[in-house]
């Protein structure tokens, strides 16, 4: 039993592990994987041995079939490792690309991927976005035809997480150019080395250094019928339906970051001297910090009642929204009042926090930007 109305004696053993592969294989590596521009597939595979991979997925597979609050925990505590970019790494794979295979794959498919999936042999991509269709899906123009037994995609994506290492690429194309706005896109299924695909540009990004982004370019490539992932025609409801689950994770990733900066503020505040007494002895420091606390443990809240909600079936789009407008945003603002603690030396490339204001900047625009979230909230009002 645990106090939470949410959460399992198995999601907070789960924690605790995390806590501490955090603390051991994360923390004092970490800096060099900024450095490097990629957190190391060595990583994802002992994340993959411990089981982290598969925490949603059949035990057939190798998984352990648990549900969305398990998500939120793995999110929170490697968002709470405080390295933005290596949280995303993962999350990507467990969260934002491999659920399309979970969820719409068939017996042959899942067979062939979701070993490796799980295992960390096999990392995933989603890749939605192109240059000129970002938050408006509809847009997307990469383009899907059919030859003979094969289908040929030609176009471009921008800003895939993964894109540089990855093996297995999920790819919205067009496969019907009469269909107008969402009907006519179809999920494919392409591995690193499909003919016709390369990986373009590696994009130097402001934040989330440790985590490869990539531009992905399609010329000619072709794929057999067998990579069509689901139905022909109904990608932009797979692509829909999974925003849920990633929504919900990039939310308690943010408060897994804010919660660490708040943790690393108040031990800056409590130690550093000025006007006969440390900072923390400042009401105006306290009460900030206090709202901070406040505001976050909300948050979290939140996050968890949309997690509660997915794992029941509910519908929740509204809550999800909600959980992604607020926690990109307030991730934001928590940030800046910490840096502000931090007086100079948060201004500083030394210091952790200095990270962790450029990672959070993305947080209200990636995976669904602030007021694209604010108008599915009007919506359902
Ligand atoms: C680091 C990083 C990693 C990413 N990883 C991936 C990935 O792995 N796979 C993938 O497919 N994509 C990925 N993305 C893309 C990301 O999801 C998009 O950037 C995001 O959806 C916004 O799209 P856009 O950049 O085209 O901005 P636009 O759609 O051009 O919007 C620009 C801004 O306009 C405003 N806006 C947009 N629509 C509205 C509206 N309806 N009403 C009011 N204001 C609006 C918002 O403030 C928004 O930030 C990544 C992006 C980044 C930066």
């Amino acid at each position: 039993m645990t106090d939470s109305p949410y959460f399992t004696f198995e999601h907070e053993m789960l924690r605790e592990q995390l806590q501490r592969f955090v603390a051991r294989e994360v923390i004092p590596h970490a800096d060099a994987w900024e450095q490097d521009g990629a957190t190391p597939r060595s990583v994802l595979r002992k994340l993959g041995e411990l089981g982290y991979l598969g925490m949603r997925y059949p035990e057939e597979y190798g998984g352990s079939a648990l549900d969305t609050l398990a998500s939120v925990v793995l999110a929170e505590e490697l968002g709470r490792s405080g390295y933005g970019g290596f949280a995303i790494t993962v999350l990507v794979h467990t969260d934002m690309a491999s659920p399309h295979l979970a969820n719409a794959g068939n017996e042959e498919q899942l067979a062939r991927y979701m070993p490796g999936v799980i295992a960390g042999e096999i990392i995933t991509a989603v890749a939605v976005t192109e240059p000129d269709a970002g938050s408006d899906v509809a847009r997307i123009r990469t383009s899907a035809r059919r030859e003979g037994d094969d289908w040929v995609i030609n176009g471009s994506k921008m800003f895939i997480t993964n894109g540089v290492h990855a093996d297995l690429y999920f790819v919205a194309a067009r496969t019907d150019p009469d269909a107008r706005g969402s009907r006519g896109l179809t999920i494919f299924l392409v591995e690193k080395g499909a003919p016709g695909f390369s990986v373009g540009r590696t994009l130097d990004k402001m934040g989330w250094r440790s985590s490869d982004t990539a531009e992905l370019v399609f010329n000619d490539c072709r794929v057999p019928r067998a990579n069509v992932l689901g139905e022909i025609d109904g990608g932009f409801y797979a692509v829909m339906q999974n925003f849920q689950n990633e929504r919900i994770v990039l939310g308690a990733q943010a408060m897994g970051e804010a919660r660490r900066a708040i943790e690393l503020t108040l031990d800056y505040v409590r130690q550093r001297k000025a006007f006969g007494g440390t900072l923390w002895d400042k009401q105006a420091v306290q009460q900030r910090l206090a709202r901070c606390a406040a505001e976050v443990e909300a948050g979290r809240q939140l996050v968890y009642y949309a997690a509660w909600l997915d794992a029941r079936g509910n519908d929740c789009v509204k809550e999800v929204s909600m959980v992604k407008a607020y926690c990109g945003e307030l991730v934001n603002r928590v940030m800046y009042d910490c840096q502000q603690f931090h007086g100079g030396f948060g201004y500083m490339r030394e210091a952790p926090i200095e990270r962790m204001v450029r990672d959070a900047r993305v947080q209200s625009i990636g995976g669904g930007a602030t007021e694209v979230m604010l108008q599915e909230i009007a919506k359902r009002m």
